[in-house]
């Protein structure tokens, strides 16, 4: 979401005559796009501002215009100023599309407004990737879980009309595309307009995929409370769905669930992966996972590695729990830090295992791949397979923006090899 992000804002400042200077002090104007989902979040951005400071006073060049954008600027809004008041202008996430004109008027500096609606009309759309783009079509979040800072820095949910959504994917369409990645904080609580009534992920995604120019769609990141039959549907009938779904579970434990608020049960989830692995046994599952909530018991533990053997993940992240000033598990005790680090080592030591045993059932087989970068290497192309893994290959013809059936010959830990060309 903040790489769409950054992407807008620079959108919206090329047509004022701005361009993008790879060296910070080369610049006239400095946006610091942050994320406050990151451990200790506001104190690494006010340690990212005095490098950026001590970078142009070292360049004797002092008058540039210094931005604090994204959820820090939201939850921190006008206590950035107090403590750095060599920031310019604070802008959260949801009025940013303000930023050109407040920096043009010198207006006031900060602008905290949940104003999505607005937002979504006043940005530009220009293609950052030649072959796949990022849509936001979905932002904010009303679950409120208990661990979370997103309900307060990104507003409550906000669904983008279909139209709308269309037509930006028609700019991206005119500059080359071929695979749509649709966000959302919650992107299948999706509800937005399309033909004059609410319309839900499915049918944007059918609707989507009547562009012929689009050959693929993902979607990310959803909540098992919105899993409904009709995107489940989907994975079968929408021939452009890709067959690989992020769906965070983040504990196997009931006793946990309820404590992070997160409103479903580990029946529940396992009851959508079965539904799913049924109507579509390939499709690969991604989750989330927090180890060491506080009150994690040896027991709920042992409840989330028995839901990883069972459902059996292709990749999944996994992090340490860590309060997050301002939720309401900030206020509750943490355990031993001990405990939490040798119980993300054996979650991660099992989810790798899985990873890689999934990545190794394709060698020998072949896989639809997507290029859409170079590699370091001379003429190394990587892409993404229809399960979202990594693929790189060396071709001496160009492939990006190629879809390619491909043997695979070789896996390792993170990715896929595939045959010379
Ligand atoms: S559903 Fe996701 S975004 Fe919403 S509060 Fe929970 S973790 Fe945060």
């Amino acid at each position: 979401m903040n790489v769409y992000d950054s992407n807008r804002i620079k959108d919206l400042f090329e047509p004022k005559g701005y361009s993008q200077t790879s060296k910070v002090e080369d610049a006239d104007l400095v946006v610091l796009n942050t994320c406050h989902i990151r451990e200790k979040a506001a104190e690494k951005v006010y340690s990212d501002i005095g490098r950026i400071e001590k970078k142009f006073s070292k360049n004797k060049k002092h008058d540039y215009k210094l931005v604090v954008a994204g959820c820090v600027a939201q939850a921190e809004g006008i206590e950035i100023k107090n403590r750095a008041p060599r920031v310019d202008y604070v802008v959260g996430p949801q009025s940013y599309q303000n930023l050109p004109e407040m920096i043009n008027k010198n207006k006031e500096f900060i602008s905290d407004d949940f104003l999505q609606n607005e937002k979504f009309k006043s940005l530009i759309f220009k293609s950052s990737n030649i072959v796949s783009e990022f849509i936001s079509i979905q932002e904010g979040c009303d679950k409120f879980c208990s661990f979370c800072v997103v309900p307060y820095t990104r507003g409550s949910e906000f669904s983008r009309p279909v139209k709308e959504i269309k037509d930006e994917i028609k700019q991206y369409i005119d500059q080359g595309i071929q695979e749509v990645i649709l966000l959302g904080q919650n992107v299948n609580a999706y509800h937005g307009q399309g033909n004059n009534k609410d319309v839900d992920l499915a049918y944007l995604l059918e609707s989507i995929s009547e562009f012929e120019q689009i050959k693929r769609i993902r979607y990310m990141t959803s909540h098992p409370n919105d899993m409904s039959d009709s995107l489940i549907n989907a994975h079968v009938s929408n021939k452009k769905l890709m067959p690989f779904i992020h769906l965070p579970i983040q504990s196997g434990s009931d006793n946990i669930l309820k404590k992070m608020n997160r409103k479903h049960t580990r029946n529940k989830y396992l009851e959508i992966v079965n539904k799913l692995k049924s109507k579509r046994p390939d499709i690969a599952m991604s989750s989330d996972f927090i180890v060491g909530f506080p009150g994690e018991s040896d027991d709920d533990f042992d409840l989330t590695m028995n839901l990883i053997k069972e459902v059996e993940f292709s990749i999944a992240y996994s992090f340490m729990f860590s309060p997050r000033p301002g939720t309401p598990a900030y206020k509750l005790t943490d355990i031993d830090k001990n405990i939490k680090k040798a119980r993300l080592s054996a979650l991660q030591s099992l989810l790798k295992e899985q990873q890689k045993n999934f990545n190794k059932s394709f060698v020998g087989k072949e896989l639809e791949v997507l290029f859409d970068r170079k590699g370091r290497n001379q003429n190394q192309y990587i892409g993404r397979s229809i399960y979202n893994q990594s693929v790189f290959i060396t071709s001496k013809e160009n492939l990006i923006g190629k879809i390619l059936q491909v043997p695979i010959i070789r896996s390792t830990d993170f990715a896929l090899e595939a045959k010379k060309q």
